[in-house]
């Protein structure tokens, strides 16, 4: 390993151990908890002179939480911060069992592999081998490892920020996952930095009508009238809308294929991005995507109501507006619930941060280019974010061409190169130095 980057030799195979050594506590989120994860995480950093403590909303749903004292308390401190839960893996459909951590075709297996023990064992192994060698940040850091992030941070970040907000005191910027891996385009490696996320409107839409017997006449069928509105939902395509990570993210993209930048001809520049199309072509216009039917009880009964689940995803700063298009989609007959919201958000691509992450990686890859992106989901960020802190997806990795990635997100095979984690616990230690 390049001493450039400021770790010793023994980072590499800690970083690989760390993320097993994970995987193999099943943190599965609901099925499991997090507390086994979050007291592996307390001991290594406690091994490495910190003081962690674990916090808990209910029991077994555990976070654990330290800061780590920089060159200059008198900076703004920096949050790092990942997730320990995973989502369930179904293991008849896996090529290796998913919690065993096994490594095959140098990549480590396993659920959490990119989603985010990755990330997780990356921090920790810059953490301990910094220690090991007596250095510490040139500012305070807050490390955190929290629970539930996939179901929504209840039990994890948002229960932190709205009854521990003291434990992120002076923290003005944050960074965690989904950001920072490369995707390959006409030969070049874009290094996606996440600075702005959909937000989230988990809704039903509720047909009221006239029950009857299923055999007569009935103009007033909710079932029918549910199904109408179904239809026009999930066929809808809202306007696009280029905000301002998107449209940086696609001129970067044509910059790369090097073919002008036609922001009205945003659909062909998607036709040309490969699998990750799916989730870009997410984030230039607000998406609803119908997933759960709910209507009647009997094979001859015309129910009353009919219910329908719609996941429904908005642009930064476009919250009003989504709504407002969806209520005359709608229209007046057909009732519009919320059942679960959070909000979008977007930071800008600069100042020294974003130097910082910049200048890192392209230390380790000179041939890199960071740009940012867009989410199109959600994360923890959404909840640190409503603390005052600029939020960023930085859980660098260097990544195989032809490597699927967004789909190794709750996917099935999920793994990740050991070089890419290696790569990553490099650019996290120059990123940190720079920071
Ligand atoms: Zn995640």
């Amino acid at each position: 390993m390049s001493a450039d980057a400021g770790l010793t030799a023994a980072a590499d195979d800690d970083v690989v151990e760390l993320c097993r050594d994970l995987i193999r506590i099943d943190s599965s989120n609901p099925t499991s908890n997090e507390r086994a994860a979050a007291e592996a995480v307390a001991g290594w950093l406690s091994d490495a002179g910190l003081t962690p403590e674990i916090y808990e909303s209910d029991p077994g749903r555990a976070s654990t939480i330290a800061r780590w004292p920089g060159e200059d308390p008198s900076r703004p401190a920096l949050l790092i911060h990942g997730h320990l839960d995973v989502v369930p893996a179904d293991a008849a459909d896996w090529q290796v069992p998913p919690f065993s951590g096994e490594i095959r075709d140098d990549c480590l297996w396993g659920r959490g592999a990119v989603d985010m023990k990755d990330m997780d064992a990356m921090t920790l192994a810059v953490v301990r081998d910094w220690s090991r060698q007596g250095r510490r940040p040139p500012r305070d850091v807050v490390l955190a490892f929290v629970a539930d992030e996939e179901a929504g941070g209840l039990h994890g970040a948002h229960h932190l920020v709205d009854r521990h907000p003291e434990l992120f005191e002076g923290c003005t910027e944050a960074i965690s996952e989904v950001g920072g891996f490369s995707i390959t385009v006409g030969g070049r490696r874009l290094y996606a930095i996440e600075t702005a996320e959909k937000g989230i409107a988990w809704l039903t839409l509720v047909a009221r009508g006239r029950a009857g017997h299923g055999s007569m006449l009935n103009d007033d069928n909710a079932v029918t009238a549910l199904a109408e509105t179904v239809a026009r939902v999930g066929n809808h395509r809202f306007p696009i809308e280029l905000t301002p990570a998107v449209e940086q993210f696609l001129a970067a993209i044509c910059e790369a294929l090097e073919i002008p930048f036609d922001p009205d001809d945003v659909e062909g520049v998607l036709a040309k991005l490969g699998p990750i199309a799916k989730m870009v072509g997410a984030t230039v216009r607000h998406t609803a995507n119908p997933t759960m039917l709910t209507a009647g009880y009997k094979h001859n009964v015309i129910p009353q109501t009919a219910t329908a689940y719609l996941d429904c995803r908005f642009l930064p700063g476009g919250e009003e507006r989504f709504y407002a298009s969806l209520r005359e989609l709608v229209g007046p007959d057909v009732a519009i619930e919320v059942v679960h919201g959070d909000i979008a958000y977007e930071t800008t691509f600069d100042g020294d941060l974003v130097d910082a992450m910049t200048a890192a990686l392209l230390a380790e890859d000179p041939d890199g280019r960071a740009v940012p992106y867009c989410l199109s989901g959600g994360t923890d960020a959404k909840s640190f974010s409503l603390l005052g802190m600029r939020c960023f997806g930085f859980s660098p990795l260097r990544l195989p061409a032809d490597l699927d990635f967004t789909g190794m997100f709750h996917g099935v095979d999920e793994r990740v190169p050991l070089d890419a984690l290696r790569f990553g616990t490099r650019v996290l230690s120059r990123f940190l130095a720079l920071s």
